[in-house]
């Protein structure tokens, strides 16, 4: 990992940053190239917007590490207010969540409860997505994963490509025919436990990625979603999986708002599953500092922002 990349992850760590962020004109204005603004009703319409392009959606949230129960609870509140919106203007949207949001923290079985009630107010044919945190969360959250997957069908969970251990990971999700989102990871973890080098992330990423569309993943019925903007990764993938016979509609491709948009566009019009994450709400800068972190041009973005404002 380069060490401008290292840098950025630890200033996404700094509690005064992550308190007082907004108060950043140049911050504010950068993040826009990644959210279509801070409120429900911005990510709903941009949501809206993306559907007439035959693009579906995840929404999220933004927050992490929540510090009470009451917290944990105005969450789970406020998705379920989102499940409704969406539900009520047919949206073709899903919903992401972070479990730290949901109590993690705090108390394993109030996260749990948190959880399942999001499930239950998630329709039976959209899937209720749990993203990966930090490598200290990942035991925790497939531990709830498997336990929530057992009583309900409509839940997914992310994996992350550049740990060691996702490999092993994948069996038990595989063999219950989850729904899995890969994607390669986006916090700083140390080598012990991660893929230091980008090419190794890439292989274990196209490993992967084939294990969740291989005969065995179809027959369990996997929902593979293949959460990169990597357009090498992804030409190489549809190349393979057409020689293998994987139907179209199986390869399903997520990214995030505001990236590769024409990339999302020609999937979506070339008959692949498209979908996009719209992140939003006002505790957006970890986030923001990990989509700087992934592309050492956003940081030239803010820097022309910076001389610019
Ligand atoms: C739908 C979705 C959900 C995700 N959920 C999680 C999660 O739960 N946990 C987690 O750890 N990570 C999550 N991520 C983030 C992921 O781990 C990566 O950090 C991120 O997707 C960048 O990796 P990449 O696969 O696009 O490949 P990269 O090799 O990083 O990027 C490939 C190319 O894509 C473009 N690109 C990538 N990122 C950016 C960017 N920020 N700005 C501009 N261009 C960019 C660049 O052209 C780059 O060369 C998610 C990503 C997606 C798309």
């Amino acid at each position: 990992m380069s060490l401008l990349r290292r840098a950025i992850l630890m200033a996404s760590q700094s509690p005064w940053m992550r308190a007082n962020a907004r108060r950043y004109r140049v911050l504010r204005r950068t993040v826009t190239r990644f959210m279509p603004g801070e409120k429900v009703e911005d990510a709903l319409e941009a949501a809206r917007q993306l559907a007439e392009k035959r693009i579906a959606t995840l929404v999220t949230h933004l927050g992490e590490n929540i510090s009470d129960r009451a917290e944990a609870e105005s969450v789970t509140q406020h998705y379920l207010g989102v499940l409704e919106r969406i539900r009520a203007a047919t949206l073709p949207t899903e919903v992401s969540v972070k479990l730290t949001q949901l109590g993690l923290d705090l108390d394993r079985e109030l996260c749990y409860a948190n959880l399942t009630k999001l499930i239950e107010a998630a329709p039976p044919d959209k899937t209720l997505w749990i993203d990966m945190e930090q490598s200290p969360y990942v035991d925790a959250t497939l531990e709830i994963y498997l336990r929530a997957r057992q009583a309900y069908a409509n839940v997914g969970v992310c994996v992350q490509a550049y740990l060691y251990r996702t490999g092993k990971d994948l069996d038990p999700l595989i063999a219950i025919g989850a729904a899995v989102r890969l994607v390669k990871g986006a916090y700083n973890e140390p080598a012990e436990i991660a893929y230091p080098k980008k090419s190794d992330v890439d292989a274990s990423y196209m490993e992967l990625a084939k294990r969740l569309l291989s005969p065995e993943a179809r027959k369990a019925r996997v929902r593979a979603a293949i959460a990169t903007h990597d357009r090498a990764i992804i030409t190489e993938l549809i190349e393979w999986a057409t020689a293998q016979g994987v139907p179209k509609n199986l390869l399903e491709f997520q990214m995030l708002y505001g990236i590769q948009r024409a990339e999302q566009l020609r999937l979506a019009q070339e008959g692949f599953r498209s979908a996009v994450l719209i992140s939003y709400g006002t505790f957006w800068y970890p986030w923001f500092m990990r989509r700087l972190a992934e592309r050492p041009a956003n940081v030239l973005f803010l820097a022309r922002n910076f001389f610019g404002s």
